[in-house]
């Protein structure tokens, strides 16, 4: 049957309005989008700003970090600060991830311990950079939410256990580097212990609350431990203890 004029009106109408109605029912890949060029902007700065290991930039450019925090807090994951996650803990700020990330030297098949697993966003940096990584988290619920996250992202392969990471994890020791994302007072003797050799270490070490400075601590192949400051950081504090 011809459409009359009106009818097409009306068809041309109705499609004008069904554009916008299916842009919204496709609003998630929208987010993505706009969170993916967010993410390549974040990551250019960080780039800008003197990282320039290629392998953690191209983690960076990967890892969805809006999927490692609250949903409150997802319009402001891709700007370059540290975030409130759950039990009054942060998530780092990015370029700081990026910065320890490289002091490790990460590479395919690298083992890594993390101590302070919190979302699990550093873990996944360095599991999408190819590291074969173990981390410790002390609040159970955060160990928890934190494996079923890296589970549901892919990163399946991460070891993540609920502990007092000043202890390190003997039984995988030794590892190749290891990565302490909470203020400790001093260097915990145990993960001395278990850096290999030639192994690294980077971890915040100063006051419990306050600035902590943050160590390169370098293992050579002989044994011998050199410790370099290089600059200061704000880390939520390495705790003792089972929770
Ligand atoms: N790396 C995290 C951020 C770490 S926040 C991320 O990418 O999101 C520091 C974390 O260290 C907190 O979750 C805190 O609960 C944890 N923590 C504090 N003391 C600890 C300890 N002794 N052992 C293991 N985890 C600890």
């Amino acid at each position: 049957m011809p459409m009359t004029r009106r009818g097409r009106h009306a068809l041309l109408l109705l499609a004008l309005l069904g554009l916008p109605a299916l842009s919204c029912a496709g609003a998630p890949s929208q987010d993505q989008a706009l969170f993916a060029s967010r993410r390549l902007e974040l990551v250019r700065g960080i780039r800008l700003g003197g990282v320039r290991d290629s392998a953690t930039l191209e983690a960076l450019a990967a890892v969805p970090r809006h999927e490692f925090v609250p949903p409150a807090e997802q319009a402001l994951a891709y700007v370059d600060e540290a975030l409130p996650i759950e039990c009054g803990q942060t998530i780092s700020q990015p370029s700081l991830v990026a910065s320890m990330t490289e002091l490790i030297q990460p590479r395919r098949g690298l083992k890594v311990l993390e101590v302070g697993t919190g979302s699990g966003y550093q873990a996944a940096i360095l599991a999408r950079i190819g590291c074969r990584v173990y981390t410790i988290e002390i609040i159970a619920a955060l160990a928890t939410s934190a494996r079923e996250r890296l589970r549901r992202l892919g990163f399946g392969a991460v070891a993540v256990r609920q502990g007092d990471g000043y202890l390190g994890w003997p039984e995988e020791a030794p590892f190749d580097a290891i990565l302490v994302t909470a203020g400790a007072e001093h260097v915990p003797p145990p993960l001395v212990a278990q850096l290999a050799r030639p192994g690294r270490m980077v971890i915040p070490v100063g006051a419990s609350e306050g600035i902590q400075s943050l160590l390169l601590v370098e293992k050579d192949a002989r044994g011998r431990v050199r410790t370099q400051d290089l600059f200061p950081v704000r880390f939520v504090p390495l705790v003792r203890g089972r929770r």
